[in-house]
């Protein structure tokens, strides 16, 4: 089911709302970026994402394709969400779930989770490595 969370950098001056179904899968990504980071999000539709503050506090970082970008907040370097232009479900967001406010740690730990072996560009399937992620 869709619900409007917020989502915040760690210093608060990134601020956005996202509807989210967080019954729905998350993912944690083998790539060189999802790696480094930790990156753990949840998707959103882009009509159902809302920068409230922030907007000039945001760096954005792209690399290869450069199709997807990847902000973050100058301040304190938190990466709220990233946006993908060219994915199976066309432009989307990703909402960083460990960014979310006013969910519980049991709301939390029952996110389904989805590995996906986005290092070599197989979305479609798991890699053969994953509990690290
Ligand atoms: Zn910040």
């Amino acid at each position: 089911m869709l619900k409007t969370y917020r989502a915040s950098c760690h210093c608060g001056e990134v601020v956005i709302e996202a509807e989210l179904d967080i019954e729905q899968p998350s993912f944690r990504c083998n790539c060189s970026i999802c790696r480094r980071t930790r990156f753990w999000p949840s998707v959103a539709k882009p009509e159902g994402f809302r920068q409230v503050t922030g907007e000039s506090e945001l760096i954005k970082y792209s690399f290869g394709s450069k199709k997807n970008h990847h902000f973050f907040c100058k301040h304190c370097g938190v990466r709220v969400f990233g946006v993908g232009s060219d994915t199976p479900i066309g432009k989307m967001y990703g909402v960083n779930i460990g960014c979310l406010e006013g969910i519980s740690e049991s709301e939390l730990e029952k996110i389904p989770v989805v590995y996906v072996d986005g290092r070599h560009d197989r979305w479609d399937s798991g890699p053969e490595y994953y509990k690290h992620l």
